[in-house]
């Protein structure tokens, strides 16, 4: 591998051994590190800056101008007790002396803390509105930023602020002095993309990037060790998902030829019945499903669209593909309601349909779905079972016991997954298990929609197909935000108005029982009020996750119904129940929700051509958060578009989800900014792994210790499970 330093390496060395190399009573204690998941030298490179303080540009005391949002550095000159002033509350003054000797007033109210927290003589970087207080300059509840005890010259250039500068008790001073003592001391780091490579997708070499990103001498500087960061970060999340999809692509599977060559096929038959026109989107989509089950190796594919957008169609579409290949077909949906309604809309379908097939006395008969849950009688059943042992089952519909439990398959060869993201590697190999060896296609759907970038990085092992178009003549569900007790009676009437012309609403709640929270209201709370005043003498039903199934079940028919036709519930609806002459969903403390639970929620109604109302309640103050989510829904009902406005608010981290575990986190990668390095990265892993897919040969031997190592394989196998 030459001279030089690996991660794994530097992995390797105890983060004590690094502090052991500061000869000064400055070092930071190794156990504070740690607090802060430092545990080795390589946790130490990777502790990137949380941002950079620019000091050839900053600004002094004695120049800023009253009203500047500026960031100062400084000494602290004094810190005066906390005490409290006559509103309440607490007060905390600090002295803050900068390079020329003036100083200014660091006012903090109501964070007591602050008085343990700075102290004389300790530089710090505050940012904040400047004002006047006693005279002087000052800056109320700026935000801080502690620096340290100074070692070495600072003014005039750029600054790492690490992340651990705000509360705990290394400052970051201490960890750019840690991080140099590493770097003076550490050879050459190893790179593990050939310099060829690296110009060819304008990267910098690894070496310099840890050493700049550190360090920078300007924002350029800072910006190509970013990229390059990024770029492995992305390499080692992605290079892992595409070894899977090769595996997967890899063993053997069934080819089903296109239904579509043939005008007789069980696919027309299916299309003509059907009372309207595929949309261009499920076309395209139908399209790449089709040509791959006609390939002899298994088929991996994502299915992404709105709610209402038309999968199940497609899917069923692409169904009839196994079945005229005497193949059966697994549909598989998280909950048992979700199966039944499912078992419903197809069997709908299927009405009228005949395969052809020379089993009994007739070359064709009806072609058969069925369900098995475990509200299906038991004679039922058995009957079940033994006919999709032998083959006389087309579709059977279920959770995903189907394949877990002792169900016997004919001939399984196509298998459809409703809102699973994801599908693991014991149940492939539970599946292929099922169809003799052979692995089935797997289709899986999932109406949550997430950005393009992000999707090419976190589904890099799957092939995808998006329906990103509704069909024609949806009227969109109007969408409107209550702010406030005054303006829900609004809400309310609403409703009102609906449910007397004969339709249905829902109305949900973050939380079951009153103790559940006390920001929110339950269930309980607010059918109470409900009933008592603004739905008055209509009959609400109430249905939550804590019921016992026969309740839901009785709930849920109530409701059908009519009987009830305001269901109070939780969350419990948002997955998939289809009720079409609901018209109103109304949302309690729509605050308290997620923007795609929200958009969820939404799909809920609107599901026939009545107008559809989504009305989100909440007090007069949210959080800012809050109000771009629901201001988010109410401009848009676009899937897609409300999943671009969650990653801008909540960050590429939290979407990451699952993959965002230890190293493998993409703390340098924006997937909002980086497209471009999204696919570098993913096109150099295809190569790759096109070339040697076990990461065999020599030239990628540092790669492949890397995925190994790095990521360690606890967490390389947590990519796989999901
Ligand atoms: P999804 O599974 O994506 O939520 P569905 O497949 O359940 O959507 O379709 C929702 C409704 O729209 C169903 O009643 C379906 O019959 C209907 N539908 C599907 N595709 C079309 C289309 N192209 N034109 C009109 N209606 C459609
Ligand atoms: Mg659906």
């Amino acid at each position: 591998m030459g001279a030089g330093i690996t991660l794994a390496d530097l992995a390797a060395i105890p983060i004590e051994d690094v502090v052991a190399r500061v000869k000064d009573r400055q070092a930071p204690r190794a156990s504070a590190l740690k607090e802060l998941g430092i545990e080795n030298a390589l946790d130490l490179l990777t502790f990137y800056p949380r941002r950079y303080l620019d000091r050839r540009l900053e600004k002094s005391i004695a120049n800023v101008a009253i009203g500047e949002d500026v960031t100062i550095t400084g000494t602290i000159r004094s810190v005066l007790p906390a005490r409290r002033v006559r509103s309440g509350r607490s007060l905390v003054e600090v002295e803050l002396e900068d390079d020329t000797g003036y100083v200014m007033w660091l006012v903090f109210f109501n964070q007591p803390w602050r008085d343990k927290q700075l102290k004389r003589g300790q530089e710090v970087a505050v940012f904040g509105r400047v004002g006047t207080y006693k005279k002087r300059k000052s800056m109320t509840n700026p935000v801080v930023d502690v620096l340290g005890s100074r070692r070495e010259p600072q003014t005039g250039r750029i600054v790492p602020l690490y992340p651990a500068s705000e509360k705990s008790s290394v400052s970051t001073y201490q960890v750019a002095h840690l991080v140099r003592v590493l770097l003076d001391a550490t050879d050459r780091i190893l790179d593990p993309i050939n310099p060829k490579v690296r110009e060819r997708l304008g990267l910098e070499s690894r070496d310099a990037a840890f050493r700049k990103i550190h360090r920078p001498e300007d924002e350029r500087d800072y910006e190509r060790a970013r990229r390059r960061l990024a770029f492995d970060e992305l390499v080692r999340i992605q290079l892992p998902l595409h070894q899977r999809r090769l595996a997967w692509e890899a063993s053997p599977g069934f080819a089903h030829p296109d239904p579509r060559k043939d005008m007789g096929s069980l696919f027309y038959k299916l299309l003509s019945s059907l009372h309207f026109q595929l949309t261009e989107a499920q076309s395209r989509a139908l399209d790449e499903i089709l040509s791959d089950m006609a390939r002899p190796f298994p088929m991996h594919r994502l299915l992404q669209g709105d709610v209402g957008s038309g999968k199940t169609v497609v899917a069923l579409l692409a169904a009839t593909a196994a079945i005229e290949a005497c193949g059966q077909v697994a549909f598989m949906v998280p909950t048992e309601v979700l199966a039944e309604q499912h078992f419903a809309s197809l069997s709908r379908y299927a009405r009228g349909i005949y395969v052809e097939r020379s089993e009994g006395l007739f070359s064709s008969r009806p072609l058969r779905v069925e369900l098995l849950t475990s509200s299906v009688p038991e004679a039922r059943r058995k009957r079940v079972l033994a006919d999709l042992a032998s083959g006389l089952v087309d579709i059977v519909v279920g959770t995903h016991s189907l394949i877990s439990e002792g169900v016997e398959f004919g001939r399984l060869t196509f298998v459809i997954i409703d809102e699973q993201h994801r599908f693991g590697v014991e149940q492939r190999a539970a599946l292929a298990k099922k169809a003799g060896g052979v692995v089935p296609d797997v289709l899986i759907m999932t109406a949550t929609p997430i950005p393009r970038t992000a999707a090419l990085v976190v589904y890099g092992d799957l092939q995808q197909s998006v329906i990103d178009q509704l069909p024609p003549g949806r009227r969109p569900v109007e969408t409107r935000w209550f702010r406030g007790e005054d303006k829900a009676v609004k809400a309310w009437e609403i409703l009102r108005r609906e449910v007397e012309s004969g339709h249905k609403a829902y109305v949900v709640c973050p939380a079951i029982e009153d103790a559940d929270t006390s920001a929110s209201r339950s269930i309980y709370e607010v059918k109470r009020v409900l009933e008592r005043r603004d739905l008055k003498g209509i009959a609400l039903g109430v249905l939550h996750g804590k019921m016992k199934p026969a309740e839901k079940d009785r709930a849920m028919a109530d409701f059908v119904a009519g009987r009830t036709p305001v269901l109070v519930a939780t969350t419990v609806i948002e997955v998939g129940i289809d009720v079409p002459d609901a018209t109103v969903m109304v949302v309690v403390d729509a605050d308290r929700f997620g923007i795609s639970q929200l958009h969820q929620l939404r799909g809920r109604v609107g599901r026939s051509d009545l107008a559809a109302y989504c009305l989100l309640v909440t007090k007069e103050d949210v959080t800012e958060d809050a109000e771009e989510r629901l201001a988010a829904l109410c401009s848009t009902t676009n899937g897609f578009e409300l999943a671009e406005v969650d990653m801008r608010i909540r960050g590429t981290g939290t979407l990451m989800g699952t993959l965002q575990r230890g190293r493998s986190d993409l703390r340098l990668t924006d997937l909002r900014r980086d497209r471009d390095l999204v696919e570098a990265a993913r096109e150099f892993v295809t190569r790759v792994v096109q070339l040697d897919p076990d990461l065999q040969l020599p030239r990628f031997a540092l790669l492949k210790q890397e995925v190994e190592s790095v990521l360690g394989p606890e967490k390389a196998g947590y990519l796989f499970k999901y």
